[in-house]
């Protein structure tokens, strides 16, 4: 079954060829199929459909077939079902982040649409699953000439405008061409408020704005949004990182306005780390939306005044949306047009994974600046500093997405005080980063060491006690 599948993304122009011809063909019948009662016609066009689609897509039957977007690659085999990917969770050999034996479905995906003539469709912003089509047939809607795909949140799918009002202190400061400094802040397993503030008193005072996880890597904290409310309560600048592993599409709309109602006012957007890597392997992924897709819904919610559905809010959310990228991606390319498709979904601000392959991230910037994206879009990188040389190669063996380069292994393993190395690599990549084009802040993230942020901000003299 994988080697039809991966035979299929292979020849994905010549089966593109086959199934419009396909196509053509069943539609010269639609006046009789017409005819036909829809039930009686599904019946066996499922059965044929199911068997036919299974063995070249290993297809899941969602009733909503996207293949000739997804260069012949089947969404549904993602373990994520995400309609627009990859995720960020890709490791550097192609290897899915759930499923690390099989190919991510989505570099497939681009793959194959490389190929295929009407192959930059993958590049439009595809609506969440519809749940209520499972298992239905998408063939008959073709023979019944009734295709055509219902929009979803009207919107020019390449329009990057941005410009909003300033809705939060972080835009605000990005606007105004600051180097902005935000950090990660993992709240602790507490209800007491006082801890959550006095955890993080200091990374307040010292960055610009503070991300809260949502409960990252899959392994349960208290909420992202309570924690947010409490810190904005205490006048500091949180960004909320929201994912789509916990909610569905009526739990996010839920959860965003209830973050605006609360005074967030900085979001980020992202898929989330699949549950089987996490303390509850048993909990239920939801995926109804992807990043892409949680995007465009905020901006929706936001710029419409309005639900999904179309039903109107008395007030709209008012949030300086994000969305995440990696820079180390194994494909700059195909990272390069997520982040373009993440952008027309409606992100004004990226903030990054790990940067340590100073190398490899000039590279990427030089792609990411001949997009113009420098231009519209904040770009904030995440860096931060290394515990040991074995945390550094297991971060490089373990996080997907993460690349860790040998010459800084190899530094850190030379000498005696690896934590206080690894500050400095970080504070030395901080200084670079500040001199590229295009790099509107760093993101530190500091794994088991957050106390180390602060000391970090100063020493590279960035961040609000050395702005004027
Ligand atoms: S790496 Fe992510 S996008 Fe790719 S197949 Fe795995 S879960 Fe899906």
């Amino acid at each position: 079954m994988l080697a039809l599948r991966t035979w299929s993304v292979r020849h994905a122009r010549l089966v593109e060829t086959v199934y419009s011809a396909f196509s053509q063909v069943i539609k010269l019948f639609t006046p009789i199929f017409r005819r036909i009662p829809q039930p009686i016609l599904e019946s066996p066009v499922k059965v044929v459909e199911r068997w036919a689609k299974g063995l070249m897509f290993d297809c899941q039957m969602c009733g909503q077939c996207v293949l000739s977007e997804t260069g012949m690659s089947c969404p549904m085999n993602c373990p994520k079902s995400l309609r627009n990917g990859p995720c960020g969770g890709v490791f550097a050999d192609g290897g899915c982040e759930v499923k690390p034996e099989i190919r991510c479905v989505w570099i497939n995906a681009w793959d194959g649409a490389d190929q295929m003539q009407n192959g930059d469709t993958i590049k439009d912003i595809r609506r969440p699953l519809r749940q209520r089509m499972a298992g239905k047939s998408t063939w008959v809607p073709i023979m019944r000439g009734e295709g055509g795909r219902p929009p979803w949140l009207e919107g020019d799918d390449h329009d990057f405008s941005v410009a909003t009002p300033e809705l939060s202190r972080l835009q605000e400061l990005l606007q105004a061409g600051e180097f902005a400094v935000t950090c990660e802040y993992n709240p602790p397993n507490t209800v007491i408020t006082q801890d959550i503030v006095s955890k993080a008193a200091s990374l307040v005072e010292a960055c610009d704005a503070v991300n809260v996880t949502d409960c990252a890597g899959a392994y349960v904290h208290i909420s992202s949004l309570a924690t947010c409310a409490i810190l904005t309560r205490e006048g500091a600048e949180p960004v909320m990182q929201m994912t789509c592993r916990d909610r569905n599409l009526l739990a996010v709309q839920a959860d965003i306005m209830g973050a605006a109602a609360l005074g967030i006012k900085n979001i980020l957007c992202m898929t989330g780390d699949g549950v089987e890597g996490g303390d509850h392997p048993d909990g239920k992924p939801v995926f109804d939306l992807d990043s892409s897709s949680l995007i465009r819904t905020v901006k929706h919610m936001r710029d419409e005044k309005s639900f999904v559905t179309g039903k109107d809010l008395i007030s709209a959310p008012e949030l300086f949306i994000g969305g995440t990228a990696n820079p180390m991606a194994p494909l700059t390319e195909i990272e390069i047009n997520r982040m373009i498709k993440k952008a027309a979904a409606g992100a004004q601000f990226f903030q990054t994974q790990f940067c340590f392959d100073m190398e490899r991230f000039e590279h990427f910037m030089n792609a990411y600046r001949e997009t113009g994206l420098h231009q519209t879009h904040h770009l904030i990188i995440g860096i931060g500093p290394l515990n040991s040389a074995r945390a550094a190669r297991w971060m490089r063996d373990n996080i997907p997405g993460v690349r860790v380069p040998r010459a800084i292994i190899d530094r850190m393993e030379s000498v005696t005080d690896q934590k206080a190395e690894g500050r400095e690599i970080c504070i030395e990549a901080i200084k670079q980063l500040k001199q590229i084009d295009g790099v509107s802040g760093v993101h530190i993230m500091a794994i088991a060491q957050e106390s180390a942020i602060p000391e970090i901000v100063k020493r590279a003299k960035i961040g609000p006690q050395f702005r004027s």
